[in-house]
C-alpha cells in the first residue's frame, strides 16, 4: 500500500487559512453589503456585520480545521431556520397571515421556489404557461431570478445543490445530527430511488391538471413556510398532509437515522440534481492507496451515496451531495473533493480548495440576505 498520500491534509496553518479566506472576505462583502455599504440604520448594519463576519469565520475554519461538513452544516441549518424565518414574517406583514387565500394566488403574490421548476416545464412546453402564481420579474422571490440561481448552482454543483444551496435541506440535515449514533441502523437503501418516482408523478400530474401538484399536496415544507388557508375539508386534507410529512421525514425519521431522509426519499428536485452529478466539474473520489477499508465514510454518510463494494472498487454513487461528512470521518484523507479528469489521489488540496470556493459562494448568495434579515428583524424586536 501506497501511503504517501496520507501527508496531503487539507489541515492549513493560520496565515495559509486566513489567506485563502480573504477572496470570499472580499466577494461577500460585495454582496452582501450590495456593493454600497450604507451604516446609517443600526439594526441593519449589526444584521450584516454579524452575518459578514460569521460567514467568513466559518469558510476560514474549513480551511485552518481542514473539516468540511462541521461548519458546512453550521450555516446550513441557520440558512433553513431563517429562510423561514423571512417567509413567514413578510407574509404576516404583507397579509397579516402565514396562509394564503385563492386572492392572493390570483395576484400572483405567492413566493417562488425552486421545488416548483420539475411541474412546470411540461405545462410549459405545451401551453406556453407557467403554473406557478407567483411574480415573474422583480418581486420578493421571483419566478426569473429564483430559475437562473438554480439552474447555475445545478450545473455547477450537482447535487452538492443538496447540501449547500438548497432552501430547506438544513431541515432534515439539523434533525439528523441530533443524536450521536442512529437508533435504526438498517434502513434499506432502496428508498433512493424513490425521487425518480416521486419526479414523475408531479411532472406527469402536473401536466394533466395544470397545477403545481407536489406544492399543493406534498411539499413537508408548506408546514414551515406558508400553505393555503385551511376553509374546507380539501385544505384541512392537505394542511394535515403537510404536517405529517414534516414531522415524519424531516424530523422523527433522519432523528433515529442519522440520515437525511426527507431529501433522499421524497424530494423531486434531489432526483433531477443527482442527474446533473454526472456531468458537473466537482465529484468525490476515494484514493484507494491512502484507503485502509474501515467504512467509517459509508456510516457517515446521511444520502446513501456510499457502500462497502464501491468503497473498494474506489467509486461513489451518483446520490452524493458533496457535503463532506465522509472527508471530515475519514482519517486518512482517502476520500476527498476532486475534479473530473483529474486521478483519484491527486491535486487533493487544490481540488478542494477551488470546490469549496465555488460552493460556499453559492451557499452565500442564497443564505445571507435571508439570514440579514433574520437578525435585523430579531434586533428590531428586542431593543
Ligand atoms: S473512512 Fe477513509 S479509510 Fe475508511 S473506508 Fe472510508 S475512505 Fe477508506
Ligand atoms: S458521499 Fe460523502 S460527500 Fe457525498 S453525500 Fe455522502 S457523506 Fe456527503
Amino acid at each position: 500500500m501506497d501511503n504517501s498520500s496520507i501527508a496531503v491534509s487539507p489541515k492549513k496553518t493560520f496565515g495559509k487559512a486566513l489567506l485563502y479566506t480573504l477572496p470570499m472576505f472580499l466577494v461577500t462583502f460585495m454582496f452582501i453589503t450590495g456593493g454600497k455599504p450604507d451604516f446609517s440604520d443600526p439594526a441593519r448594519t449589526v444584521a450584516i456585520l454579524v452575518t459578514f463576519f460569521g460567514m467568513n469565520l466559518l469558510y476560514f475554519l474549513m480551511h485552518y480545521s481542514g473539516k468540511t461538513d462541521r461548519y458546512r452544516a453550521i450555516i446550513f441549518v441557520i440558512f433553513a431556520l431563517t429562510l423561514s424565518f423571512t417567509l413567514i414574517r413578510n407574509m404576516i406583514l404583507i397579509r397579516n397571515s402565514m396562509s394564503f387565500s385563492q386572492a392572493d394566488i390570483l395576484e400572483c403574490k405567492i413566493p417562488f421556489c425552486h421545488l416548483v421548476i420539475p411541474m412546470m416545464i411540461l405545462p410549459a412546453a405545451l401551453t406556453k404557461s407557467i403554473i406557478f402564481p407567483g411574480t415573474i420579474l422583480g418581486g420578493f422571490a421571483d419566478i426569473a431570478s429564483m430559475v437562473v440561481l438554480w439552474l447555475a448552482a445545478t450545473v455547477v454543483l450537482g447535487r452538492g445543490f443538496c447540501s449547500w444551496g438548497c432552501f430547506y435541506g438544513g431541515w432534515d440535515d439539523g434533525f439528523s445530527r441530533l443524536r450521536k449514533k442512529p437508533l435504526v441502523k438498517k434502513i434499506s437503501d432502496s428508498w433512493k430511488w424513490m425521487p425518480f418516482a416521486v419526479l414523475l408523478l408531479v411532472a406527469l400530474t402536473a401536466a394533466l391538471t395544470m397545477i403545481p401538484t407536489y406544492c399543493n399536496w406534498i411539499c413537508p415544507f408548506k408546514a414551515v413556510t406558508e400553505f393555503e388557508k385551511v376553509t374546507n375539508v380539501e385544505s384541512a386534507v392537505k394542511a394535515g398532509v403537510f404536517i405529517s410529512l414534516f414531522g415524519g421525514l424531516v424530523v422523527a425519521l433522519p432523528v433515529v437515522t442519522r440520515k437525511r431522509t426527507q431529501c433522499s426519499f421524497l424530494c423531486p428536485m434531489g432526483a433531477i440534481s443527482t442527474l446533473s452529478n454526472r456531468i458537473t466539474p466537482f465529484t468525490m473520489k476515494i484514493d484507494t492507496n491512502a484507503c485502509t477499508q474501515c467504512f467509517k465514510c459509508v456510516d457517515s454518510c446521511p444520502m446513501f451515496a456510499l457502500t462497502r463494494e464501491g468503497i473498494k472498487e474506489g467509486t461513489v454513487s451518483m446520490f452524493c451531495s458533496k457535503c463532506g461528512k465522509c472527508m471530515d470521518s475519514c482519517s486518512r484523507n482517502a476520500i476527498h473533493f476532486g475534479i473530473r479528469g483529474v486521478p483519484a489521489g491527486t491535486r487533493k488540496n487544490f481540488s478542494r480548495n477551488l470546490f469549496l470556493f465555488v460552493s460556499f459562494l453559492f451557499m452565500a448568495v442564497f443564505s445571507s440576505q435571508p439570514i440579514v434579515f433574520t437578525l435585523n428583524s430579531l434586533y428590531n424586536l428586542i431593543f
